[in-house]
């Protein structure tokens, strides 16, 4: 049996015919930048978040710069992010012009370790970017509780929590700015790059809407000088088609994840769920000893599997010029070794998940025998 990590191409098939028409649509009225389909999806988007604005960006990492921009960040700024998150987090903080401040993470559920963030706070400080990794939410209430009390901003990266939901409350109830990506393998994913921000902010909306479109409202009357970050009238077109479906594939998600925690538990570490996050698992993240032998093991029995990340974000060659040594981030540090994504996507079967728990549970104990 073959098991992919992510299958797109099942994802497609199961929606062909309304994809199929809605990109033959967009063709027909042209509608390829700004338009309609952008204007539904983004309406829809909002709505989705229990938001009031949404605006569709480039891509992911292009939302978080234009946050950044957005709160007036820049040089002589800095911002505080989680040691373990995608390159694009801290990538935007330095393209704002600001110093990226790492925190460690929590060893338990692999967000940023919210006891730390204070320790890291100077009088540059303007923002943090809280990363909600693997679709979990870091803990909102304590992040707005510091944010508040310091007087600096929350720019959410979102890029892997769409649909997820802190203290049973919407992830935009903490505010300031959530940044999203389309990327096609994330939980809701485009047909190509994507991305949007939403707010509760209607200035900080419009100004986010002026920043990625050149500096205007209004065309040619450029009251500043922006950037060219829009989301094509196709790629909403598609990704306002699959919103509709997309409780549908957490929920498959979420089922997945429950079968593995209930089978895998004891084996090897499974993921610590947050008893007030509504977990959206884009990945389903475990934790072994025998990190690179089980996978070698897996993929021979035809089971794809990811790490994410092998190289904490400060161990990069990128950040070598901040200086950070492995004792600076010891939980990230420890778990860059031992964690590795199973597969999880929206259309997972019963089959897939059976035949992952049953490989691991008799390759385990196999692993710890070679071991002694
Ligand atoms: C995917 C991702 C991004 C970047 O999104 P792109 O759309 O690929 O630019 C940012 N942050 C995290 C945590 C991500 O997983």
């Amino acid at each position: 049996m073959m098991v992919s990590f992510v299958d797109l191409k099942a994802r497609y098939f199961s929606i062909k015919d309304e994809i199929d028409s809605v990109i033959q649509q967009v063709i027909e009225d042209s509608a390829f930048i700004g338009g309609k389909y952008l204007k539904s999806f983004e309406n829809n988007f909002a709505s989705y978040c229990q938001a009031e604005h949404c605006v569709g960006v480039g891509n992911g990492t292009d939302a978080l710069f234009l946050a950044l921009k957005a709160l007036g960040i820049g040089r002589g700024d800095e911002v505080i992010t989680p040691a373990n998150s995608f390159v694009a987090t801290s990538e935007a903080i330095t393209r704002a012009g600001a110093k990226v401040v790492f925190v460690d993470c929590d060893r338990r559920t692999y967000n940023i370790d919210v006891n730390l963030i204070e320790s890291k706070i100077t009088s540059c400080t303007k923002a943090i970017i809280p990363v909600h990794l693997y679709g979990q939410p870091a803990d909102l209430v304590a992040i707005r509780e510091i944010a508040d009390q310091h007087k600096i901003y929350i720019v959410q990266d979102c890029a892997q929590a769409h649909g997820a939901a802190y203290a049973g409350k919407p992830l935009a109830d903490y505010g300031d700015i959530l940044c999203f990506s389309f990327y096609p393998g994330k939980n809701l994913g485009a047909y190509g790059d994507a991305g949007a921000i939403v707010t509760n902010n209607e200035e900080l909306a419009i100004k986010i809407r002026m920043f990625a479109n050149h500096g205007c409202k209004d065309k040619y009357a450029h009251e500043f000088e922006g950037v060219n970050s829009r989301m094509d009238g196709m790629q909403a077109a598609i990704l306002d088609v699959k919103l509709k479906y997309l409780d549908k594939w957490i929920r498959v998600r979420q089922k997945a994840a429950h079968f593995y925690d209930e089978h895998l538990q004891g084996k090897i570490v499974v993921p610590h769920q947050d008893s007030l996050a509504t977990h959206v698992y884009h990945l389903y993240v475990i934790q072994t000893e025998n990190r690179g032998e089980l996978q070698i093991g897996l993929k021979e029995r035809g089971i794809a599997t990811g790490i994410h990340y092998p190289i904490p974000l400060p161990m990069l060659d990128a950040y070598s010029y901040l200086g950070h040594v492995e004792d600076d981030f010891p939980v990230t540090c420890n778990l860059a070794s031992r964690i590795l994504s199973l597969p999880m996507h929206g259309s997972i079967t019963d089959q897939e998940v059976e035949y992952v728990t049953e490989t691991i549970s008799r390759l385990v104990p196999e692993l710890l025998m070679d071991r002694i």
